[in-house]
């Protein structure tokens, strides 16, 4: 090899940043660089199999697309082969030298957020290729990629500041790499140490692997598999190598159908939320398979979008392996495998919630958001998914929750809607007086308490054909209690509310006798398009100069002593009477969450408790 082919490269800013991260603080970590390279192998390979089916072409198909790995205990070295498509001088520099992909950038912006604190994070991403620096000084890559012509091709680099390219004698198509291992991780030259690795993290890699010339992995697309077979163990050792995880699933879906599609599905729902724990949103986890064959790891449109917390592979014959990644959302085969898979998965998280509700429920904290973006966003499946929410109401105890089937299975005769209150806790929910007359009058109120509550309700509207209503919006319409007899006259109520409206001006559209009030005064209602305090809280957190008018409606309790009262001396006492009528309209707004500014009602209390002392 002359000198005149030598390349010397300077690596990328941000690939030295992450070098120095990876040697220095991920070295706890450091059995992962095998995974990495059999994955980035097995990939390539992939690659190999596509192409056999779909580029003319392709010279050497029907090879045998194995992995062989070496140790030199003397040279402390590992030396892994592949048979995948190699790579071209132009693409060593960009996959070896440069971050383009996204995975690396999303792994480098985590690490900054966290603070440099790699616990966890190196599960998340894997740091690729670039791993092998925690266990080796010096790496080469040889190098022939498929295409026509392709050069041999040596990279080497010490993992520091830069690498080089040279030219290298007669290679077979592939990549070969070669670690020297430096002093910390001579032991990975041992023959036990590397099967180790394989046997925890790369048992169900697609193609045989060699150590020393023997196969060592499974190779078995378990998903294929009749379940009989399959033990728990091996489930959960595919949901990590398949999910790239580190967790134990929670649920399991295996199932094959014929119609209207072929499908082979093996899916995971995991034990741990990667979004809750602070990473952004993840990407779909299900890969898509035709025969054994990977078309795409993470296929736009196999699954809605808020599925993408699942994990695992579908595998369908019907699917033509040169479908590319451009087309596969339009595909329309993809659609229908969309529509089948996730009315089984919806249907195996119901079935499950009803075998084991505690565990379900556990399983629920952390996931529900999901769903409920689902509601939201997923038309097909909406109905259905609103079965899987769990909620507390006024018929569960404190901490206990029920579910939509539930509240209907319990209806009263004659009761047509579900209603329902957002608030933000079960407490100060019940405290309000918007709960009390459903409570008399034995019709169940569900209580929802996440922020999205109220857009997912609104989303939902309606469940097995009953509307749902929010208590807090007037029209809702209760029937009778045997309560009226004590209550003012229709003369006085009538008066009463002239009189207020005459007081409270136009900030009440409406003032009237109610009959959803047990043992408070007055009530105040939004329109049912009108925005509820949640959504008003929103936009005035997302807008400082947001103003919006309050228009509520008035609802008086004829039978509460103090409005009875009010009625009596509203002649007598004008003065107080004009005192109390402001107060009780600020007092219920209070309690409706809508009173934005209490400068006034403080001034009134003072005058209030001087007046009531005399
Ligand atoms: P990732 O695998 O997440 O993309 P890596 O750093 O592991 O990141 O690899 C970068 C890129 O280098 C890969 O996307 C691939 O294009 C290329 N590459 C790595 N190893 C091989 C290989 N054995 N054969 C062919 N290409 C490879």
């Amino acid at each position: 090899m002359s000198e005149m082919t030598t390349e010397k490269h300077v690596f990328q800013a941000e690939i030295q940043q992450l070098l120095d991260l990876v040697v220095h603080s991920l070295y706890t970590d450091k059995d992962i660089f095998l995974r990495e390279l059999i994955s980035n192998a097995s990939d390539s390979m992939e690659k190999v199999r596509h192409l056999e089916g779909t580029a003319k072409n392709f010279k050497d198909a029907g090879d045998e697309l194995t992995i062989s790995l070496e140790m030199d205990k003397e040279a402390k070295t590992i030396t892994l082969t592949d048979r995948g498509i190699g790579m071209t001088r132009e693409e060593l520099v960009e996959n070896l030298g440069t971050i383009a992909h996204s995975g690396t950038k999303a792994f480098l912006e985590q690490m900054k957020e966290s603070g440099g604190s790699p616990a966890g994070l190196i599960g998340q991403f894997g740091v690729g290729f670039y791993s092998v620096f925690m266990v080796a000084d010096k790496v080469e890559v040889f190098s022939r990629s498929w295409q026509e012509g392709a050069e041999n091709l040596r990279w080497t680099s010490d993992g520091k500041t830069g690498y080089e390219i040279e030219e290298a004698e007669e290679l077979p198509r592939g990549v070969k790499i070669v670690l020297h291992l430096n002093e910390q991780s001579e032991d990975f030259s041992e023959e036990y140490r590397v099967k180790g690795l394989i046997a925890r993290y790369s048992n169900f890699v697609g193609f045989p692997i060699l150590v020393a010339g023997k196969r060592v992995n499974e190779v078995e697309a378990l998903w294929l598999k009749n379940k009989s077979e399959i033990s728990e163990e091996e489930y959960k050792a595919f949901y990590q190598f398949a999910g790239k995880a580190f967790d134990e699933p929670c649920y399991r879906l295996h199932f094959s159908a014929d119609a209207p599609i072929a499908i082979n599905a093996l899916i995971f729902a995991p034990g741990e939320n990667p979004e809750k724990m602070g990473f952004g949103k993840v990407d779909g986890g299900v890969a898509l398979y035709c025969k054994k064959v990977l078309i795409d790891a993470e296929p736009k449109g196999l699954l809605p979008d808020w599925l993408r917390f699942v994990k695992g592979v579908v595998d369908s014959a019907d699917l033509p392996l040169n479908i590319s990644r451009e087309t596969m959302q339009d595909s329309a085969l993809v659609r229908k495998l969309n529509g089948v898979i996730s009315k089984r998965i919806i249907k195996m998280f119901e079935k499950e919630a009803e075998a084991d509700p505690a565990k379900y429920r556990e399983f629920y904290k952390k996931f529900e958001r999901y769903f409920k973006e689902g509601i939201a966003t997923d038309y097909a499946n909406k109905d259905a998914l609103a079965k899987l929410l769990r909620f507390e109401s006024s018929m569960t105890g404190a901490g206990d929750v029920c579910s939509l089937v539930d509240y209907v299975g319990r209806m009263k005769d004659g009761q047509e809607t579900i209603y329902y209150l957002v608030g933000q806790n079960r407490d100060q929910i019940e405290s309000g007086p918007f709960v009390e007359g459903f409570k008399a009058r034995g019709l169940e109120v569900i209580y929802f308490t996440d922020a999205v509550d109220e857009y997912v309700v609104d989303s939902l509207g309606e469940f097995d054909g009953r509307k749902l209503a929010s208590i807090r919006h007037a029209g809702v319409e209760l029937a009778d209690v045997d309560a009226e007899a004590d209550g003012l006259s229709p003369e006085e109520i009538s008066g009463l509310c002239d009189y207020l409206q005459g007081e409270l001006g136009d900030r009440v559209t409406k003032i009237s006798s109610g009959k959803r009030l047990v043992d408070s005064p007055v009530i105040a209602l939004v329109p049912e398009n009108g925005m509820s305090p949640q959504v008003r809280q929103m936009m005035k957190a997302m807008d400082e100069n947001f103003k919006d008018e309050v228009k509520v409606e008035l609802e008086i309790n004829p039978r509460h002593p103090l409005v009875k009262k009010l009625a009596e001396v509203r002649e007598k006492q004008p003065e107080v009477a004009k005192l109390v009528a402001a107060q009780l309209l600020d007092n219920a707004l209070i309690s409706a969450g809508l009173l934005d500014d209490a400068r006034g009602t403080i001034m009134r209390m003072n005058s209030l408790m001087e007046k009531a002392m005399g």
